[in-house]
């Protein structure tokens, strides 16, 4: 019998690239998900728990039944901007979801989890590439709310022995290079799946937010790292807490920042398409430059991306966006 993994946010974008990772790894992934923002059709290697996470008595059932070695805690609210306006949302859902999460794995003795963080807890950082070192000074309830989730981890490791790694993204981008699960968010928030619409002529065209920033081409800089790449993270992470190594907090960018129009070029040569444009205000709460510096989680966890250069990621999410569109085209 492989170890289950339960994974919260399993039917979502990057907990379905983790459940495919878990499965290739030899591990039984359980997706744990109420389905508010995920699709059913994403849960594909292994059995899908329907759930919310505020649901205690449903959590613990599904603990109790799956007895995994450990939890990869994947399901939140993500959209920056909604955290603005629906601040209590937010801190309801991500705060309250993962307090009753780790209630829940207490009371049933699961010791481990691994916790999808943020670049965000980093608010507009004073230089980059950025170290875990680095004060975490978030600039949103979005942000405030991963910062919240990782001292709660901190504090829950050190009354009870809880080993924990938070995982911080920088851009998660691209979709599962074999086609079987990618990006489906509803409304569409994101850079490039956002671009690769323009091409496709569905919506309306890409609006960059703001060319007058202090940088080499006016537009901001971001760190974008594969989701396949993030996946494998996952596997690294549990496979390190679960040795017994250290708990910790570690940074998964490819270190190499990109400008919004370097992605748009990006996405205009992968297509062949041209990408409609219009140059509109800053963005509330955008950082210039967003970079990591991910040596911790190459050194201690032996991660290496592969898939994370900025064409393979474009080029993955292009085929990923013309299926979602039923476009034949190839
Ligand atoms: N961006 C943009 N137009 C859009 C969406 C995003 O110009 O319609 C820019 C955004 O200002 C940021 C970068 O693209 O500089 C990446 O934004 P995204 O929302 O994908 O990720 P974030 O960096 O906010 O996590």
């Amino acid at each position: 019998m492989p170890d289950a993994i339960l994974v919260t946010g399993g039917a979502g974008y990057i907990g379905s690239h983790a459940c495919k990772a878990l499965a290739g790894a030899g591990y039984l992934p359980v997706a744990y998900d109420n389905l508010s923002r995920g699709h059913r059709e994403l849960v594909r290697w292994g059995p899908l728990e329907e759930g919310d996470l505020a649901d205690g008595r449903r959590l613990a059932e599904v603990l109790r039944a799956h007895r995994p070695a450990a939890v990869l805690h994947f399901a939140a609210f993500i959209a920056v901007g909604e955290s603005v306006r629906e601040p209590l949302l937010y801190y309801r859902n991500n705060v309250g979801g993962a307090l009753s999460l780790l209630r829940a794995m207490e009371e049933t003795g699961v010791g481990t989890i691994v916790f999808s963080s943020t670049a965000a807890v980093y608010g507009d950082p004073e230089r980059v590439p950025l170290t875990e070192e680095d004060p975490r000074r978030p600039v949103n309830p979005y942000g405030r709310g991963k910062r919240l989730i990782e001292e709660l981890l901190e504090d829950q490791a050190a009354a009870r022995g809880l080993r924990y790694a938070s995982l911080r993204y920088f851009n998660a981008a691209g979709a599962d290079p074999d086609g079987e699960t990618g990006e489906r968010h509803d409304p569409e928030t994101h850079l490039i799946p956002l671009v690769l619409r323009a091409a496709q002529r569905r919506g309306a065209p890409l609006t960059l937010f703001g060319d007058d920033y202090d940088t080499p081409d006016g537009t901001c800089i971001r760190d974008y790292i594969h989701v396949s790449d993030l996946a494998q993270a996952h596997v690294l992470a549990v496979r390190s807490l679960l040795a017994g190594r250290p708990s910790g907090a570690f940074n998964l960018g490819s270190g190499e920042g990109y400008s919004v129009r370097e992605v748009i070029e990006a996405c205009r040569r992968v297509t062949g398409e041209a990408i409609p444009v219009t140059v509109g205000p800053r963005r509330e709460g955008d950082p210039p430059r967003l970079v990591a510096d991910p040596s911790r989680a190459r050194q201690q966890l032996g991660w290496r991306p592969a898939l994370s250069d900025l064409d393979t990621i474009v080029r993955t999410a292009w085929t990923w966006c013309k299926r979602e569109a039923g476009d034949a085209r190839s």
